[in-house]
């Protein structure tokens, strides 16, 4: 609920404290955590509308139970996709989208990476720690809490140790086969993109015996696989070189080799391609967040379009982009014209075959579609 539909405070709630939520007629909408520095301003833990809740004091409602069994739950929705054997590493709670505002658990085999990133989640730690402790099989609960947006809940950096034992330096998410380091102190988000899982299987089906450009390749997920199944050449590129180091010991850990990793700018080393005629059969573009906010959009739409238009210049006949947007502003459609832009642009032909989307441990509640933050398309040049 942002600020500006707040019209009343009544008293002076805590941070993180839960309030009854009331519409502009007195009916009750729900229980809420309250967060007094943020601009949503309080985040819903429950639409409860009965008698009884509404009689209920905050206390009563929202419960050291309550809170530990949203986690336990979120939790076993995950166990079909952790039951397959295809992977031991899931996104275990998704904030909101698993009714816990503020808290993001991924799971990596017995470890748990979190971040609680709101007023709410930091007022109930002790009780979403012990949840996550108390999930079976799970020995380390570690905390990643230093994502940006906790300062616009007015909170400071928290990283370390929850429960249990330390987190392995050996850690890796095991994925169809793969063993991906899992980089729990220095990596980015929980320490590997658990949401490009789908990302990951559409790689795998179209990397043999192409040339595959990983641009934005982070710790080389993607090149692993594109090795594995027979890519003709690889060429990775990413600004962080502790990343590419990262690609280079995943390549070791699989048993490949992937190839040439190339630190610097994304943008300019596509131009430095161009300028050189070079292309490829499979490109992947995965790039960072552009656009943090909607006032973000305008400026991050015209560096999408100008990455996609570099990519596609560098397709092959017959070459597959697989591009993506990671920022929830920017919807399915506006980047699909984006793309659309850029290929009418470079003067290809090219058509979708394909749709790619955060996976199903990172779900979106139908009445809250902007979760759905990571969207990407397969596309094919003439
Ligand atoms: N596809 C990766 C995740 C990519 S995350 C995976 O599946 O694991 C985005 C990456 O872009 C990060 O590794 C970051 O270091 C890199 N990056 C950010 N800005 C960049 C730029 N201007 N040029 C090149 N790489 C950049």
């Amino acid at each position: 609920m942002f600020s500006g539909a707040v019209a009343r405070v009544d008293g002076a709630p805590a941070a993180g404290a839960t309030v009854r939520v009331c519409a502009a007629d007195g009916a009750m909408l729900g229980w809420a955590a309250y967060s007094p520095e943020s601009q949503i301003r309080a985040r819903m833990w429950s639409f409860a509308d009965t008698s009884a809740d509404a009689a209920a004091g905050a206390e009563a409602a929202i419960d050291d139970a309550f809170v530990a069994g949203r986690v336990a739950a979120a939790a076993a929705r995950r166990s079909a996709l952790l039951g397959t054997g295809f992977t031991d590493s899931a996104r275990l709670v998704f904030s909101e989208a698993d009714g816990v505002p503020g808290l993001v658990a991924d799971r990596y085999g017995d470890t748990v990476v979190c971040q609680l990133t709101t007023a709410g989640a930091e007022a109930w730690r002790d009780v979403l720690a012990d949840a996550l402790f108390a999930l079976p099989g799970v020995e380390c609960v570690y905390e990643r809490s230093d994502a940006d947006v906790r300062e616009r809940e007015g909170l400071g950096p928290r990283v370390g140790l929850l429960r249990g034992v330390p987190p392995s330096p050996d850690l890796v998410a095991n994925e169809g086969g793969f063993r991906f380091a899992v980089e729990v102190e220095g990596g980015h988000k929980t320490g590997f993109y658990l949401d490009q899982r789908d990302g990951r299987a559409a790689v795998a089906q179209w990397a043999a015996g192409r040339r595959v450009l990983n641009v934005f390749s982070y710790t080389g997920a993607f090149s692993v696989i594109a090795a594995a199944r027979g890519a003709a050449s690889l060429l990775s590129i990413d600004s962080s070189g502790p990343a590419l180091e990262a690609a280079a010991r995943n390549g070791t850990l699989n048993g490949v080799d992937v190839g040439e990793l190339r630190e610097g700018d994304a943008f300019t080393a596509l131009r430095g391609l161009r300028d050189r005629a070079q292309h490829y059969d499979l490109i992947l573009l995965d790039p960072p967040k552009l656009a943090n906010t909607e006032r973000q959009l305008d400026k991050a739409t015209r560096a999408y379009k100008d990455l996609n238009l570099l990519a596609v210049k560098l397709l092959a006949p017959g070459g597959v982009l697989l591009t993506w947007s990671c920022s929830g502003a920017m919807s399915m459609d506006l980047f699909q014209k984006v793309v659309a832009g850029a290929a009418l642009d470079a003067k290809r032909e090219a058509r979708i075959i394909g749709r790619l989307h955060q996976p199903s441990d990172h779900p979106v509640p139908l009445p809250f579609p902007e979760a759905e933050y990571l969207k990407g398309l397969i596309v094919q040049a003439r």
